[in-house]
């Protein structure tokens, strides 16, 4: 079974790119008959947006992306459809607890009790002596006694990655081919931070694993921390999914697109009047080349031709003049 999901974490707005990735992730759904799955990443909690949800599950109906699992709205109220839920991050705290410890327990992961005085001691002299920042592996060999002295002292911790420091992590990515990383130069990053919320890297895999994702695509941004990602998979002893990196989106100046290239928001198109088909259609190209003249598509024909051997690892240029 095909499983895709879009996981975008509620700004307020649509990002383009974060259209396309949506776009992407349906298209290969539904090309396989598989399912696409809309999930809320929002254990952000300070990039909070009211009504943030609403707004992505209206734009994304809007769009004809009707995502076939994950929060809908019914009756003006945001419900959910599917049998993986809750599809919202912010309550799914527990799960994330849970295999946290399970990892702690099978010494996969630790408890750190560095204070933040005491990382920025530890970044500063890195960054003196000329070196990446990196945390020092204080707490990495801390014994049972020392541990139940500080957690029964109350002191506040967070949950730390052991990550192996030889080797490499490598996988294939349906985009950007075979690909390597050193595993000396993976930090032993942050799970579960000392507020109780997972961090990125580590929700994003847990959830990926239980809602039995087959395929992540997403943007280019995120290439870095799929080795980090397989690392977590490979903790637990599970399978990771197939690896779709999308191609970074380029200005006129051919930078990454963001707010200071122009508009950015789909909103902002759509309500300068652009249609939501032209506007979809144009999407579709940044990155994918259906290797014909042909340019104009519906959803359903891009549905029908959608495939990753046609998908470009070079920046794709956001060429407004073409859109319009
Ligand atoms: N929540 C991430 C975002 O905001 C999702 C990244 C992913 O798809 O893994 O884009
Ligand atoms: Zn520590």
């Amino acid at each position: 079974m095909f499983r895709t999901r879009f996981a975008p974490s509620p700004t307020g707005y649509l990002h383009i790119g974060s259209l396309r990735t949506a776009l992407f992730c349906y298209l290969f759904a539904k090309k396989n008959k598989g399912v696409f799955v809309l999930r809320i990443e929002d254990t952000d909690r300070e990039r909070y947006v009211a009504d943030a949800v609403e707004k992505l599950i209206k734009i994304l109906n809007d769009f004809g992306l009707h995502p076939d699992e994950g929060p809908t709205i019914e009756k003006s109220k945001v419900s959910e459809k599917g049998k993986f839920g809750p599809y919202v991050q912010s309550e799914r705290l527990e799960i994330y607890k849970k295999y946290a410890e399970q990892l702690v327990k099978e010494e996969k992961a630790y408890y750190c009790f560095c204070t933040a005085e005491r990382l920025e001691q530890v970044k500063k002299q890195q960054s003196e002596k000329g070196v990446p920042p990196c945390y020092d592996g204080h707490c990495r060999g801390l014994d049972q006694s020392e541990i139940k002295k500080e957690i029964s002292a109350g002191r506040p911790h967070v949950i730390r990655q052991r990550v192996p420091k030889t080797g490499l992590t490598e996988y294939d990515d349906l985009v950007y081919g075979h690909l390597q990383f050193k595993n000396e130069l993976l930090d032993d990053s942050i799970l579960i931070k000392s507020d109780g919320y997972p961090v990125y890297n580590f929700a994003n895999v847990i959830d990926d694993h239980l809602m039995e994702i087959s395929h992540v695509i997403r943007g280019e941004e995120f290439l870095s921390s799929t080795p980090k990602h397989i690392m977590l998979y490979n903790a637990f002893g599970w399978t990771p999914p197939v690896f779709a990196h999308l191609p970074l989106i380029l200005d006129a100046k051919r930078q990454k697109l963001s707010k200071r290239s122009g508009d950015v928001a789909v909103e902002e198109y759509v309500k300068k009047g652009y249609l939501k088909e032209a506007l979809l259609n144009f999407i579709a190209l940044l990155g994918w080349n259906p290797k014909t003249e042909r340019e104009i598509f519906s959803l359903e024909e891009l549905v029908a031709e959608f495939a990753f051997d046609k998908v470009n690892k070079g920046g794709a240029f956001f060429d407004v003049t073409k859109l319009d």
